[in-house]
């Protein structure tokens, strides 16, 4: 609950007003207000307070967490997690909580005014199937469990940075909507964030940090994918007595063969794989159906585009081949289809929101790492919006694994920058 005693916090500096402001010409004090923000913030004792009392409580933050992925939520299927975050949003006291149609779990907090308004978000899927025993054990500062970190850490953090703002009595300038997302995983191809900033806060979102995982980095630097399954099929038939046929497995070693060659930028990094193949009947027969999967990847899309043109190119050629190999064109026939498309992009480094992250860390003793990630911030970066995907604090490893682990050592400090942060970012 929020208390009755909520100060607003204007500690409005001049500079950092004029720090989001869109103005080019004043671009010298734009930086210079998000760059100190977080050491500004502390000098205030309400923050400090606030930021002390996360120290104390960082236990209930584990705990959280721990219950949180003890809880599954595979692809598809967040539902009984999502509920369980929806309870701890009403428990909070936060308003107008609610499951969208996507099944992210939304709550609001009011500020003094309604905007700048804030997304802070973590995501409820795992990559790990349904049935996986998902339970945690503890030993000492460690703790196991598929999804502990990936993304139980972000989703506790976002708990916990609701709970300091409510007992430290902190009314913002500007409101934050607290989310839980959907579909952040593989073939979830962000259908929850999509959701969020193409339908249910449609332009109403002004900043958006998403928590994802353990550790201290910060990644501005948004990695675009587009992944296609591309299927052959022909007639098919045995491999002595109907030999002369075009042949779909064929097609597609023709198609890899030429992928394998595909010239991609070393910078921006631009990447592609075939990670699955598949098809057929049995060695002695000529395949009626063959099946690939290639993934491609770039912040930058215009690199992304120029090797998607590649790969359909590379198609083309191989079918053709295979089909005029044998003298019988048009018999295989390909269809492609996209199973991913995660549009890509870049804030720049010395974007205030960027600032005040590396302000906001320095502020309690964590240095920001830059990395280049795929994540929820890839929707609104995509869109121009300012976003950052920050670590929860704590160190997570084996990610995506069932070995996954969180070592808290230090974690306090994760959710305190993201408090810091979630003030620092409702300034005008
Ligand atoms: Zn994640």
């Amino acid at each position: 609950m929020m208390h009755a005693f909520a100060i607003t916090l204007f500690v409005l500096w001049p500079d950092f007003t004029i720090a989001f402001a869109p103005s080019g010409a004043r671009s010298a004090s734009l930086q210079e207000g998000a760059s100190t923000i977080g050491e500004r913030l502390m000098q205030d004792a309400t923050v400090r307070a606030a930021v002390e009392r996360v120290k104390q409580d960082e236990p209930r933050v584990v705990e959280d967490q721990m219950r949180l992925c003890a809880i599954p939520a595979p692809p598809f299927k967040e539902t009984a997690r999502a509920e369980a975050y929806k309870a701890a949003f009403l428990e909070l006291g936060l308003k107008n909580v609610r499951i969208d149609r996507a099944g992210n779990v939304l709550g609001e907090r009011q500020g003094a005014a309604p905007t700048p308004h804030l997304v802070l978000s973590a995501h409820l899927d795992t990559v790990f199937a349904e049935g996986t025993d998902v339970r945690t054990s503890r030993s000492g500062s460690v703790i196991k469990g598929p999804g502990i970190s990936d993304d139980c850490r972000g989703l506790a953090v976002v708990l916990g940075v609701a709970r300091a703002l409510n007992d430290g009595g902190i009314r913002t300038p500007g409101s934050i909507t607290f989310v839980g997302t959907v579909g952040e995983e593989g073939l979830g191809d962000l259908r929850g964030v999509k959701h969020l900033f193409n339908e249910e806060l449609k332009g109403r979102i002004d900043r958006f940090v998403s928590v994802d995982g353990g550790g201290s980095g910060m990644s501005h630097v948004a990695v675009g994918s587009l992944r296609y399954r591309v299927t052959v099929r022909g007639s098919g038939g045995h491999s002595y007595g109907n030999f002369g046929i075009a042949n779909p497995v064929h097609a597609l070693g023709r198609a890899i063969g030429r992928i394998a060659n595909l010239p991609v930028p070393r910078e921006p990094k631009t990447t592609f794989n075939v990670g699955r193949i598949g098809g057929g009947t049995s060695i002695n027969s000529i395949a009626s159906e063959a099946w690939m999967e290639m993934d491609m990847r770039s912040s930058d899309r215009a690199a992304l585009t120029a090797l998607n043109s590649g790969f359909q190119k590379a198609l083309d050629a191989a079918l053709s081949e295979e089909n005029e190999r044998w003298g019988q064109a048009g018999q295989l026939v390909m269809e492609r289809s996209i199973v991913g498309n995660r549009p890509g992009g870049a804030i720049g480094a010395d974007a205030p929101i960027v600032r005040a992250v590396q302000s906001a860390g320095r502020a309690v003793g964590l240095e920001a790492t830059a990395t280049e990630e795929s994540t929820d911030s890839n929707i609104p970066i995509s869109l121009g919006i300012p976003a950052v995907t920050v670590g929860g604090g704590g160190s997570g490893t084996g990610e995506h694994t069932l070995a996954e682990a969180f070592d808290s050592t230090d974690s306090w400090k994760g959710t305190a920058r993201a408090l810091l942060l979630a003030i620092a970012l409702t300034h005008q």
